[in-house]
């Protein structure tokens, strides 16, 4: 919480938080509600290392909840309020947190969510009596002292498939992540502000340390998420702004900009990540509101710091490997090693893909009372990411899927990614996902789950034309129209849930072969 003191010791009368257009606090204010409510975990007996969990919409007491549990020497656990109440119960009593922050959102799903955790932990609605008198208190002047290896924030992966399981990153891990920010993404002017659209449970969330680092503010959305018109009008009024934002977040905002008009002055950086952005969709978005883009690569086990594609790689349309840049997620962060290797874990050549392994500042500690899922995650002083992708000369990296997406069809591998990218550039199509299915000729065979723009498109159609752009072999033998793709919370896209599809339907009625 240093960043905090220093940004209220430097201007205490600055505002450090914005809800919608409207101050909400100064820095000054801002230090004493959270050193009060840090002086009130500790009256509930909570002691360093304790865990605190935050489960609400994006809101100001989100923030101050979580600096607070810092401030106290607590290590946070933000959890996507979206999630089901079994999946957090599954995250309360994995991580045996002993406070819960709770939205007011969460009054009705929390019993159970809570169901049958023994102890269950203490709950604190957010900006409710009790929190207003703890955060209205008095507390320590100065947060707790830390050492750089203490747990900060435990991070539940998202993950498509699987429980998720509590990447451990330390307060050096979130020190080397935003340094690595400044290094290689951008800079944040003290009159910078960070919009929090996306959770902040996620990357937005970590991204906090950024604007608190330089002193700036953070602006929350009254609605407490992300609406693609109130960001724009927010973007009339702030100015320097910087948002993180999933892909399809982009192509909302894009969509939304090109009907409305609005064309966000305020918006100093976007910064996407978190799933894969498609080529088409960034130009779009770059046609739209200029060269204001940078793309991260990052996951939770080493937050939002892989590889980054900055603006000036986005802007830097004369190049020759321009496209070949925008489909690719840039190169490794400052300070952040990336190396591709094989099963075997042997390093491979440029153009060869393997599997994407990390070394640097911000790889976690390991998983949270997980020591086997941690001996696979990191081995021989690498985290191996279970992504795939290929390096090329320059160090660009292009990820190829995650190894479980890879389909395997007669021997050849075939990339979901590089045939989602062919259907996304037909006009007809507007969203697109291919998976493979079991296949007793060929291993697998691939399928794409198609969300038509407008008039649905004749199998036959899409089928010339994949011909005329991908090698035959990796044509889908099949499509599938969708009203809507399935999605995690983060929006992406859920594979294992399109193969189960599959699966229940046995080649049956509802599947179009190509004819
Ligand atoms: P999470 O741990 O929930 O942040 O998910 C991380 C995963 O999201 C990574 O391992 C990648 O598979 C995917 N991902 C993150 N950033 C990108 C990106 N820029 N492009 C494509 N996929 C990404």
């Amino acid at each position: 919480m240093a960043f905090l003191t220093r940004a209220a010791r430097e201007g205490a009368g600055r505002t450090a938080i914005f809800l919608g257009t409207s101050p909400w606090a100064s820095y000054g204010e801002l230090a004493r509600r959270v050193a009060a409510l840090a002086a009130g975990l500790g009256r509930l007996g909570l002691v360093p290392g304790d865990r605190v969990l935050l489960l609400q919409r994006n809101a100001p007491e989100y923030l101050e909840a979580m600096y607070a549990a810092w401030w106290a020497g607590l290590a946070a656990v933000p959890v996507n309020a979206k999630l089901h109440p079994r999946e957090v119960r599954h995250i309360a009593g994995d991580s045996a947190a002993k406070v819960l922050f709770a939205g007011p959102e969460w009054r009705e799903g929390l019993a159970a969510a809570l169901d049958g955790l023994e102890p269950p932990p203490r709950v604190i609605e957010s900006g409710g009596a009790e929190y207003r008198a703890m955060a209205g208190g008095s507390g320590n002047a100065e947060p707790a002292a830390v050492a750089p290896g203490d747990l900060a924030w435990l991070f539940y992966t998202s993950g498509t498939t699987g429980r998720p399981k509590g990447a451990m990153l330390s307060h050096a891990n979130l020190a080397g992540m935003t340094a690595s920010y400044f290094a290689s993404v951008d800079e944040v002017p003290r009159e910078g502000r960070l919009l929090h659209a996306a959770p902040m449970s996620h990357g937005s969330g970590l991204y906090t340390f950024t604007h608190l680092a330089r002193g700036a503010a953070q602006v929350v959305p009254e609605s407490g998420g992300f609406e693609a018109a109130e960001v724009l009008l927010l973007l009339e009024t702030h100015r320097e702004v910087t948002l993180f934002a999933a892909p399809t977040m982009v192509r909302r905002l894009t969509d939304a900009a090109r009907a409305s008009g609005l064309r966000a002055p305020g918006l100093r950086t976007l910064v996407y990540g978190g799933g894969p952005m498609y080529r088409a969709d960034i130009r779009d978005a770059l046609d739209v509101f200029g060269p204001r883009f940078a793309q991260i690569y990052g996951q939770g086990e080493s937050p939002m710091t892989i590889t980054a594609l900055d603006k000036e790689h986005h802007a830097d349309a004369a190049h020759p490997r321009h496209e070949q840049r925008l489909a690719s997620v840039g190169r490794a962060h400052d300070g952040i090693e990336v190396a591709i290797r094989g099963d075997d874990g042997r390093g491979l050549a440029v153009g060869e893909v393997g599997e994407i392994c990390v070394r640097g500042p911000t790889v976690m500690s390991g998983y949270w009372k997980d020591p086997e899922a941690s001996a696979r995650a990191l081995r021989d002083g690498w985290l191996w990411t279970g992504d795939l992708g290929a390096l090329d000369a320059d160090g660009f990296l292009t990820l190829k899927d995650r190894s479980k997406d890879l389909i395997i069809s007669g021997g050849s591998n075939i990339y979901p990614r590089e045939v989602e990218e062919v259907l996304l550039a037909h006009p007809a199509v507007a969203e697109a996902s291919v998976v493979g299915r079991p296949d007793p000729d060929w291993g697998e065979s691939v399928v794409a789950f198609v969300v038509a723009r407008g008039t649905r498109p004749a199998p036959a159609e899409l089928d010339g034309w994949c011909l005329e752009h991908i090698a035959r072999f990796k044509r889908p033998k099949e499509y599938r129209f969708l009203d809507a793709l399935p999605k995690n919370h983060y929006g992406k896209v859920l594979k294992s849930e399109l193969r189960r599809q599959l699966s229940q339907v046995n080649g049956g009625a509802a599947s179009r072969a190509v004819d």
